[in-house]
C-alpha cells in the first residue's frame, strides 16, 4: 500500500482563497479584519514565524499590525499594551508570539488577551469552552489537523485515535477535538509504557512528540491515517517531522508530509479565526 498524501499546502491554499472572498465582502460592509501581533525580543525563529503570519494576513485581506518590542520590556508594560489592543475596535485578533523572555509570565499574558480576540485559542476560557463543546476559538494546529481529516471525508466516529504528545498547544487540544468528533482517544506521553503497543492500535495516529523521525513503520497499523505535527531541521538544512515518511507511507492509507503538511494549516486557521472574530463583531452590532 502507498499512502495518499494529505497536502496541507494545497488545502491551506483553498481555504485562503475562501477567506479572501470573505474579507472582500466584509470590506464592503466597512469591516477590515485586523490582527495584532506582539513580538518580544529578537529570537530569529519567532521573527521568521511573525513575518510568515504578516505575509499571509496581507494576502488574505487582513490588516496585520506587528509591534516589535525589546526583550527587556516589563511584564506590566506588555500587559498594558494587550489591554489597549483589547479595547481597539479595528483589532479583531491578538497574538503574542511565544516563547516570551523568562521574566514575563506566559500564563498572565495569555490570560490578559480578551477571549473574544484570542485567535490562538490559548485562553483558558476558550480551552474550557472547547472542552465543553461550546463556541470557542480553537487552537490553530489542532483545528488545522481536524480540517485536514475532514478534507478527505475521513469519518472519525468510533475510530481509535492515538495522540503521541500532551502539550497544551497540540496534544491535549487535538485529543479533545478528536473526542468531540466521536473518536475513541488514547493520549500518550513521555511516561507511557510500551508506546508501540498503543500506536499499533491506532486507526488515526497523531505524532506530536517533537522527536525527530521517531515514529517508524513498526509503530503503524496497516491502513492507518498518520498526521505528522513535528517540525525538525536536519543537518543538511531540510525539514522533517516526527515520522519516518518513506517507510510510514508504505503502511498508512493517508499521511501528511513535512514540510507542506500541518504547518501551512496552522497559519491558515489563525487567519480563519481572525476573520471569524471580525464577523462576530458584526453580529454584535
Ligand atoms: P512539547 O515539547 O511541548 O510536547 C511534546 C510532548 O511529547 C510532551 O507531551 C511529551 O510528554 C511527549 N513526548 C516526548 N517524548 C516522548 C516519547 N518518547 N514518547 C511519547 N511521548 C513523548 O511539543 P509541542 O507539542 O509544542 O510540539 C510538538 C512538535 O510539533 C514539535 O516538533 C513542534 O516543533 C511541532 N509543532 C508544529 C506545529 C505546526 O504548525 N506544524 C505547531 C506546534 C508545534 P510529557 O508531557 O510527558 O513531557
Amino acid at each position: 500500500m502507498t499512502a495518499e498524501v494529505i497536502s496541507g499546502k494545497e488545502l491551506a491554499g483553498t481555504i485562503r482563497e475562501t477567506l479572501k472572498t470573505e474579507t472582500a465582502s466584509l470590506k464592503e460592509k466597512g469591516i477590515v479584519p485586523g490582527l495584532a501581533v506582539l513580538l518580544v525580543g529578537d529570537d530569529p525563529a519567532s521573527a521568521s514565524y511573525v513575518r510568515g503570519k504578516e505575509k499571509a494576513c496581507i494576502e488574505a485581506g487582513i490588516t496585520s499590525e506587528v509591534q516589535r518590542l525589546e526583550a527587556s520590556i516589563t511584564e506590566e508594560t506588555l500587559l498594558n499594551k494587550i489591554e489597549e489592543l483589547n479595547r481597539a475596535a479595528h483589532i479583531h485578533g491578538i497574538l503574542v508570539q511565544l516563547p516570551l523572555p523568562s521574566h514575563i509570565s506566559e500564563d498572565k499574558v495569555i490570560e490578559a488577551v480578551s477571549p473574544k480576540k484570542d485567535v490562538d485559542g490559548f485562553h483558558p476560557v476558550n480551552v474550557g469552552n472547547m472542552v465543553l463543546g461550546r463556541q470557542a476559538f480553537l487552537s490553530c494546529t489542532p483545528y488545522g489537523i481536524i480540517e485536514m481529516l475532514r478534507s478527505k471525508n475521513l469519518s472519525l466516529e468510533g475510530k481509535h485515535a492515538v495522540v503521541v504528545g500532551r502539550s497544551n498547544i497540540v496534544g491535549k487540544p487535538v485529543a479533545q477535538l478528536l473526542l468531540r468528533e466521536n473518536a475513541t482517544v488514547t493520549c500518550c506521553h513521555s511516561r507511557t509504557r510500551d508506546l508501540k503497543q498503543h500506536t499499533r492500535q491506532a486507526d488515526i495516529l497523531i505524532a506530536a512528540a517533537g522527536m525527530q523521525e521517531f515514529i517508524s513503520a513498526d509503530h503503524i497499523k496497516d491502513g492507518a491515517v498518520v498526521i505528522d505535527v513535528g517540525i525538525h531541521r536536519k543537518e543538511d538544512g531540510s525539514l522533517t517531522g516526527d515520522v519516518l515518511f518513506e517507510e510510514a507511507s508504505k503502511k498508512a492509507s493517508y499521511i501528511t508530509p513535512v514540510p507542506g503538511g500541518v504547518g501551512p494549516m496552522t497559519i491558515t486557521m489563525l487567519l480563519s479565526n481572525t476573520v471569524e472574530s471580525a464577523k462576530r463583531t458584526m453580529s454584535r452590532v
